[in-house]
């Protein structure tokens, strides 16, 4: 998804609208224990200024929030390389900026970066080979999928995206104090959007359409023929075509494998967000998590009310992640991400425990700024915090 959240457009702009935390200290436990983690996303933008990330780090420690997850490159990068530089300027000024404040106030720092959605103008520019096509033949550089412009796909199957990918992930493991690199949109564009988003997106997705469904590439149509003598463009009904969507599971899979290689490599904690369940992930973005290779943690994004579920489901999807994980002999661990605009202050409690019942090791909160322009919400917080840590 992130996400899930960027299709609801208005939501990613909402920053830094600060109300008070009280500052009371709520957590003094050990952090290096993994059980019962808090994290939260937050996004990260170089014109913060230093209140703006004093406020953030001093109001998620009080509150008693572990780890923060900082975007640094998300659909509309701060910072433009040209074609000759493709260094993230941005996102390592971003870290590097965040760093001195997670260590005042002992806050482990992940750098999130968007994955196989990469917008870039000096990529797009230089290698539009590199972007996925769909089954119309149209590429996601001409279009405007689901009418956003972020909307901008790498194509999975061609060494060149893993190469880059490759070389931005190294660049910000290499920063001293990042504790880890997190992959958010590490999959294929929606090939359907998460039932609850239909009606607001004017979306009618009774089935895969070819509009959506990606990647038809020549590079994809090739090793499939390949592999299998069947061109998948040809395909009646590619969705019921169980090779064709295992190439697909596949791709993302392999290339997620070997960036969180790359992250471990560098000392860094390897991490993942990903759709709610392992059923629904493969099915609306070819995204077969359980399958990711090398990684240390994930994140399934558990924002019930999107895939018009009640509030039990998110005891129900994490124990699907939970079994998938155990079923592909996964050493991952799960941690249930929740939308802070589905969880009321008053109901934290029962949320956080859905998630521990489904065997969630963890929790981790959508986002900061979503707790933050709610009033009362980080005291609530702060204090059901301390109740599930007990
Ligand atoms: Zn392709």
């Amino acid at each position: 998804m992130r996400k899930l959240f960027t299709i609801l457009g208005p939501f990613v702009l909402v920053v830094f609208i600060s109300s008070s935390c009280s500052r009371k200290i709520y957590y003094t436990e050990n952090k290096e224990q993994l059980n019962k983690k808090v994290w939260a996303w937050m996004s990260g933008k170089i014109a913060m200024t230093p209140e703006q990330w004093e406020h953030y780090f001093s109001c998620a420690s009080s509150a008693g929030i572990d780890a923060i997850i900082l975007e640094c490159h998300g659909g509309y990068p701060e910072i433009q390389g040209d074609t000759t530089d493709f260094t993230d300027k941005g996102a390592i000024t971003i870290i590097k900026t965040a760093i001195p404040y997670a260590k005042k106030f002992n806050i482990e720092l992940h750098a999130w970066i968007w994955t196989t959605n990469r917008t870039e103008l000096n990529l797009r520019e230089s290698h539009p080979e590199l972007y996925q096509v769909n089954a119309l033949g149209q590429s996601c550089l001409d279009i405007k999928l689901y009418n956003r412009e972020h909307y901008r796909w790498l194509c999975p199957t061609r060494p060149g995206t893993t190469e880059y990918l490759k070389a931005r992930v190294a660049e910000l493991a290499e920063i001293d104090g990042l504790a880890g690199i997190h992959l958010d949109f590490i999959r294929y564009p929606d090939a359907i959007l998460p039932y609850g988003l239909h009606k607001s997106r004017g979306v009618f997705q009774d089935k895969v359409y070819p509009l959506w469904d990606h990647c038809y590439c020549e590079a994809c149509r090739s090793a499939f023929s390949k592999k299998t003598g069947i061109d998948p463009i040809k395909l009646e009904d590619p969705t019921s075509n169980t090779e064709w969507m295992q190439f697909r599971y596949d791709a993302i899979a392999k290339v997620a494998s070997e960036l969180c290689h790359v992250i471990k490599s560098h000392g860094k904690i390897a991490s993942a967000a990903v759709f709610a369940s392992p059923v629904e992930s493969k099915k609306l973005v070819r995204q077969d998590w359980a399958n990711f290779k090398n990684i240390d943690v994930l994140f399934p994004m558990i924002y019930h009310k999107f895939y018009d579920k009640p509030d039990e489901w998110i005891e129900t999807s994490t124990k699907e992640g939970v079994n998938a994980l155990r079923t592909h002999k996964s050493s991952a661990y799960l941690c249930s991400g929740l939308f802070v605009g589905h969880v009321t202050k008053e109901r934290i409690d029962e949320m956080f425990d859905y998630a521990s019942k489904g065997g969630s090791k963890g929790i981790c909160l959508f986002s900061l700024e979503g707790v933050d322009k709610t009033e009362g919400y980080w005291d609530a917080l702060g204090e059901a915090i301390i109740r599930y840590k007990k």
